[in-house]
């Protein structure tokens, strides 16, 4: 198998622990793939501005090299992502609905214990800012509820659909 010295490390590794230079995969980095990440971590807290616009244009070229399949990758990555997060927060609230021991992931919401203020509302109207408020609770004031049992608070607290949407999206 071929080897390569990392400049980095200074580790032998084999060839395929080195990313391809360029598009043509003919010459592989002198860095291998665990520095070029350490380097690209650094990077980007040292100057996260210009790290961004790098990721831009690197995100450019590749949309432009395969438009279609580029498209079809993120979206998956951004499902893998939501659902990983998704369960993340439900195993953190225990995995099954509170009231009745539902324990399907699909069908579970996050539901805040009363109801929430308006400005915490409208910060979970994005799943992402509410996951992070339910990661970082430490005071319980979430639970989990199963979409059926849900509806039913919301009916026995008059609260209608004012109480924040959080869709169960898959
Ligand atoms: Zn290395
Ligand atoms: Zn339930």
């Amino acid at each position: 198998m071929e080897t390569l010295t990392c400049v980095g490390c200074s580790a032998t590794k084999p060839a395929d622990q080195f990313h391809w230079r360029d598009g043509s995969k003919t010459k592989r980095r002198t860095k291998c793939k665990e520095c070029s990440r350490a380097y690209g971590r650094a990077y980007k807290k040292k100057d996260p501005e210009r790290w961004k616009s790098y990721e831009r244009d690197r995100r450019k070229k590749q949309v432009a090299a395969d438009p279609v399949g580029f498209r079809a990758a993120h979206a998956e990555y951004m499902r893998n992502r939501m659902r990983q997060k998704r369960q993340r927060v439900i195993a953190h609230l225990g995995g099954k609905c509170c009231r009745c021991g539902f324990d399907d992931w699909r069908a579970l919401q996050v539901d805040h214990i009363n109801g929430g203020g308006v400005a915490e509302r409208k910060l979970a109207r994005s799943s992402d800012a509410l996951w992070r408020l339910v990661l970082a609770d430490k005071d319980g004031k979430y639970q989990l509820l199963c979409a059926n049992c849900n509806w039913i608070k919301r009916y026995e607290n008059g609260e209608g659909c004012l109480i924040y949407d959080e869709e169960g999206e898959t």
